[in-house]
């Protein structure tokens, strides 16, 4: 499914968090969005979704402006997930997951075995399955980061949207995450996903977008648009971009501060910082 966002305006009260962004998400594409905090990545994606309404500007699935849809409508072919979401803390991961199932139930809310394969499916395909019983409060933050997508999951979307997925998670996660959304973009759903680290945005999307001050600074495949001054600008200070030998693909890195980094200290003193309060 494709998704098209037109010159979107998002912003609270008075305030403005995006300033007329607009891009296509082709059907199956899978698209990172970075920037620096507060530069809006999450109000965008909050207003792809029904989330937040965009005070000028509209979003299309297919070519449907999703305000022309019902909010049920719409999850059935776009889940999000956001930042930190919130649920009660005694819910099992189970019973988190079936909410998943919500938009695809009847007016009755039946529980029919396309439910059950669902979320079997989806906490499986997570790595929840195994605490599927206990309750969302007792997990470690990473775990509830999977149980969260196991809920996304389960509501089958065509287009899923989330915003730093791979937070609280341990390397092996955040790989076996990323790997996950790979693979259900292979098979076929549109994936846009805010992530904070530069080096997973570049080995698993087709499409980088970067995010200064409200504003889209580029957009592009990760090879064409990660360079360091793109990079410098987006996120202010020096950065340098290493090759991976083995895909080619770039390694963006901070440049390293000579009296900062160990091995490049020079030796010069540090300009010591402001006293603590006392
Ligand atoms: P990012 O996801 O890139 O960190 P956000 O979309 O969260 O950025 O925020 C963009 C801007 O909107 C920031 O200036 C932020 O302070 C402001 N903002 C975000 N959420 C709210 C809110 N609930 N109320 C008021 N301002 C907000």
């Amino acid at each position: 499914m494709k998704i098209t966002v037109e010159d979107i305006h998002l912003g609270y009260n008075r305030r403005v968090a995006v300033d007329g962004v607009s891009f296509t998400v082709e059907p199956g594409e899978m698209v990172a969005i970075v920037g620096p905090n507060g530069s809006g990545k999450s109000t965008l994606l909050r207003g792809m979704s029904r989330l937040q309404k965009p005070s000028s500007g509209r979003v299309c699935l297919n070519g449907t402006d999703i305000r022309a849809m019902s909010a049920r409508q719409v999850a059935r072919n776009l889940a999000i997930l956001a930042q930190s979401p919130d649920a009660g803390s005694d819910l099992t991961v189970r019973e988190l997951v079936f909410r998943g199932r919500y938009p695809h139930q009847g007016i009755l809310q039946r529980v029919t075995a396309a439910d059950i394969e669902a979320v079997e499916w989806a906490m499986e395909a997570a790595d929840t399955a195994q605490f599927a019983s206990r309750s969302l409060g007792s997990l470690s933050g990473g775990e509830r980061q999977r149980a969260w997508i196991a809920l996304a999951l389960a509501q089958q979307p065509q287009v899923l949207l989330l915003d730093e997925p791979t937070s609280f998670l341990d390397i092996s996660h955040q790989v076996e995450v990323m790997h996950l959304l790979r693979r259900l973009n292979h098979e076929g759903m549109t994936v846009v996903a805010v992530l904070h680290d530069l080096v997973l945005a570049a080995r698993f999307a087709d499409r980088v977008i970067a995010m200064r001050a409200g504003r889209m600074e580029f957009d592009g495949p990760p090879v064409e648009v990660l360079e360091p001054d793109g990079l410098e600008r987006v996120f202010g200070i020096p950065m340098m971009i290493l090759t991976d030998p083995e895909t080619g693909l770039p390694i963006p890195l901070p440049r390293p501060d000579p009296l900062l980094c160990p091995v490049a200290h020079t030796g010069s003193p540090l300009s010591p910082l402001a006293a603590p309060p006392s």
